[in-house]
């Protein structure tokens, strides 16, 4: 009995062994990147790993070019210890947005330093084959740059549902085209290709480089031509059963009310997007409401905010209304994932002060407003470029990751 549970945990032991070596050379690496400036010791206590495995593992970083030394740091008694850094620069990544006609690019190093960026406009004849328009675009754009060689992965934002398991667009209502399979993509260049949800990836720059660097369980929420969430659960996007957790704009707020295009009745988006807001203005001027908004056309949301920021009140109550019904939507996100902060963002945050002020306003009272811990609501300050470093991260994700959460 004894010996057989001896020889079985031997023959794990034996056949983890190389599993834990990459272990622990992903969690250096992870370490190492996500720090900066660190001692080999340093390395040593935050990992739990001993000093000679530290240095073996970063011996063979330095060789291959991952990790570098870059000077000394304070002595604490003894010899200065010597500092190690991530080096961003050892491959690049192809981070992709695709949006309605459209497909922004960008090369950035892997760090999420953006490099060089591109757009090209697609027509809707050329929406069906996207990935070879893509590939001659992709193409092109880096082989101008001189990048081809240090290529190591491509990551895809898309607005829509997309299955992580097989890295299908399965659904996509906003862009109203079949994607058909962007695979060859990857294929094509011969690199991994992830794909992701906009919304997702908009959590997964702020995770990286943006606010959600100080929290442990944030929501981004975006807002826009739809209302999506991306949930970070302990450090880590949470993307549900097949990639469709997080579809905020899909939450019922009003049952029964009007017909949403996924088929339910009452949906968030249909009182929190850019079509609610121009829908609304539209009925406002068809029954003759003294509103600036009649002066512009076609009504459009930037219309709308400009009218509102010229100070017609019809136009600030819409927007102020649209940020009532959007926290709506964020407050069950907060009583269900209790997170530390809220980070919104999304193209039709524009300059955002009436529809701030809706949300705010509603996010005043909850069920934890008595808890000493306040949630903590902010706009991402990452810009337009949110999409592409998230595109991005998710290749940075999928390289980095230690092995046992592959
Ligand atoms: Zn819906």
């Amino acid at each position: 009995m004894c010996s057989g549970e001896t020889s079985v945990l031997n023959l794990l032991r034996k056949g983890n062994k190389e599993l834990i070596k990459e272990l622990n050379r992903s969690l250096v690496i992870d370490r190492v990147r996500l720090q900066g400036n660190i001692s080999r010791t340093d390395l040593a206590k935050e990992t739990g790993l001993g000093l000679s495995t530290i240095t073996n593992i970063i011996d063979e970083l330095i060789k291959e070019n991952l990790v570098s030394e870059v000077g000394t740091g304070d002595s604490q008694g003894g010899r200065k210890p010597v500092l190690l850094k991530f080096n961003g620069d050892f491959g690049i990544i192809a981070g992709l947005k695709i949006e309605m006609q459209e497909v922004k690019m960008c090369l950035s190093n892997l760090e999420g330093k953006i490099l060089h960026k591109q757009q090209f406009s697609y027509s809707h004849g050329e929406a069906n084959k996207l990935a070879q328009v893509i590939i001659d675009k992709l193409e092109c754009f880096i082989e101008c740059n001189e990048c081809a060689s240090k290529l190591v992965g491509i990551g895809i934002a898309t607005p829509g549902l997309v299955d992580r398991e097989s890295n299908e667009v399965i659904y996509s209502p906003i862009l109203k085209v079949d994607h058909g399979d962007l695979k060859p993509i990857g294929m094509y260049f011969d690199v991994p290709l992830m794909i992701d949800n906009d919304a997702n990836v908009f959590a997964l720059a702020e995770k990286w480089i943006g606010l959600g660097r100080e929290y442990r369980n944030f929501i981004g929420v975006t807002v826009g031509a739809g209302v999506g969430s991306g949930i970070v659960i302990d450090n880590m996007l949470f993307r549900g059963d097949f990639g469709g957790a997080g579809e905020l704009g899909h939450i019922t707020i009003y049952q029964g009310d009007r017909l949403c295009y996924c088929g339910q009745r009452g949906c968030l988006e249909l009182y929190a997007s850019d079509s609610f807001l121009v829908n609304e203005a539209e009925r406002m001027v068809s029954i003759g409401v003294p509103t600036l908004i009649k002066s512009y056309t076609p009504i459009t949301p930037e219309s709308i905010v400009m009218a509102a920021q010229n100070g017609d009140v019809y136009a600030q109550e819409l927007l102020v209304k649209q940020g009532e019904n959007l926290a709506i939507g964020i407050k069950n996100l907060v009583h269900l994932f209790n997170p530390e902060a809220i980070i919104l963002g999304g193209e039709g945050l524009r300059e955002g002060e009436f529809l701030l002020k809706g949300i705010k306003k509603e996010l005043e009272v909850h069920f934890f407003i008595k808890h000493p811990r306040k949630l903590q609501f902010k706009t991402s300050q990452l810009g337009e470029d949110v999409w592409l470093i998230g595109a991005c991260a998710l290749v940075v994700s999928h390289l980095f990751k230690v092995p046992i959460y592959k």
